[in-house]
């Protein structure tokens, strides 16, 4: 087998799979992509039927980066005939004056900056519009129609397939045990041998700081183990994509819902609402107070989304203390670029997989990634404290 190549990928999850496809459209055979255990496998962050794509956001830096996903979501479908973004449209709702700085009005205007419709609902018009929702009068919503899916699956495996299409290679079942930077190469010491590259990205999501300790760096990251459950309505027609939008009730305790799709379920979810954990000491077990805090909500609001569980999936968050992406060159290792997601990366993802190939084959990206430095105080800096509130700490103390 090949030894030396212009490009190795860390990890195959949703940012490396994409990175993988766009270096392989400009570097073909120069491209080898390494994954420790067998493609869609779910140990990681990434293997389940939806994640939530949205323009909503209430910090421009992720607003700007909307359109573009989009755009190059729709070339990866073009090209391999496989649908993978499904607009249901979306449905962000608040209490009114709960959530401060994230409040819709943000999300509102950062939208209206960047020329994307919206729509601003009281709880009357939601409820009108979507009687499955129940709201108390100071609730209000934000809708906005190219809100959706993005099969999350499907664009693993179609990143995949298209990055060989390509001519890149892919290696399954192949732990990386360190990087070793020489040179004008770094060294990618596996359990199959040791390859090299002129440059290196990073993509192992929960296990970042396994990686960047070969190279004697470790970041401020906290692994949540998250779940979402897949609930059995017996009100499928109510629930179905073309009537019921993806949501998000932005709270302190913020939950996430979709509409019946993969499976013939809905499914909703808690954010950050997980024990602190790692890649090693995560279980694959549900955690029963998450499962009772989001049936309480969904009681309460939604409450025929409602059904027998059909499954509880357990699944990562990676996030730095502000909770954004670090997407950069490794401080003091030019040759290696990571990407670590936040825990909402996935939207995102086959831009992320465009931005780094810029990155590793430019040296620079035409995109707006300032925000995600990796020397910024909340990497570097050990006192910064973390911007995000853990349900499941917060409830346990
Ligand atoms: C429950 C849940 C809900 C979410 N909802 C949304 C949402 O609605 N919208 C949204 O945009 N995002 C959402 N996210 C976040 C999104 O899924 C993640 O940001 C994204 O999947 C991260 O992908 P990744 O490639 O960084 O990580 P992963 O998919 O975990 O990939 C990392 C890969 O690297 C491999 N790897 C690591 N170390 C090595 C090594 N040493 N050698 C070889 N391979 C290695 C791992 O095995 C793994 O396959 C959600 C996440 C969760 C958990």
């Amino acid at each position: 087998m090949r030894r030396n190549y212009d490009v190795i990928v860390v990890g195959c999850g949703g940012l490396g799979s994409a990175a993988a496809y766009w270096l392989a459209r400009r570097a073909g055979e120069g491209v080898l992509a390494i994954e420790q255990f067998g493609l869609g496998h779910d140990r990681g962050s990434s293997q389940d039927h939806s994640r939530i794509i949205r323009h909503s956001y209430h910090d421009p830096n992720y607003t700007v980066l909307a359109a573009p996903a989009y755009d190059l979501w729709g070339q990866v479908e073009e090209e391999s005939g496989i649908k993978i973004v499904h607009k249901t449209g979306g449905l962000d709702l608040e209490m009114l004056g709960t959530t401060g700085p994230k409040d819709l009005s943000h999300c509102a205007a950062t939208m209206a900056e960047h020329g994307i419709p919206y729509e601003e609902l009281s709880a009357a018009e939601v409820m009108y519009r979507w009687p499955q929702f129940t709201l108390p009068d100071d609730a209000r919503g934000l809708y906005q129609a190219d809100s959706g899916l993005v099969d999350a699956r499907k664009a693993n495996a179609t990143h995949v397939a298209l990055a060989r299409l390509h001519g890149a290679t892919v290696l399954d079942r192949t732990p990386i045990r360190a990087l070793r930077p020489n040179g004008d190469s770094v060294e990618v010491v596996t359990d199959a041998g040791t390859f090299s590259a002129a440059h290196v990205v990073v993509a192992a999501g929960a296990w970042s700081n396994s990686i960047l300790g070969s190279l004697g760096v470790e970041w401020p990251l906290t692994v949540t183990q998250e779940q979402v459950t897949y609930f059995a309505t017996p009100h499928l027609r109510e629930f179905a994509p073309d009537r019921f939008p993806v949501w998000i009730w932005r709270a302190p305790q913020g939950f996430y819902g979709f509409p019946v799709y993969g499976e013939v379920a809905t499914k909703a979810g808690q954010d950050v609402g997980g024990e602190e954990v790692t890649a090693e000491t995560r279980t694959f077990e549900p955690d029963p107070n998450a499962r009772g805090r989001l049936d309480r909500f969904l009681e309460s609001h939604i409450p025929r989304f409602l059904g027998p569980e059909l499954y509880t999936k357990t699944c990562l968050y990676t996030m730095p203390p502000d909770r954004h992406f670090v997407i950069d060159a490794v401080p003091g290792h030019p040759r290696v670029t990571i990407a670590v997601d936040g825990g909402h990366a996935f939207k995102f993802a086959t831009l992320i997989g465009n931005i780094l190939s810029q990155l590793a084959l430019d040296g620079r990206t035409e995109y707006p990634i300032g925000a995600f430095r990796a020397d910024r105080p909340a990497i570097t800096d050990p006192t910064f404290p973390p911007l995000f509130r853990n349900e499941a700490v917060v409830h346990r103390t």
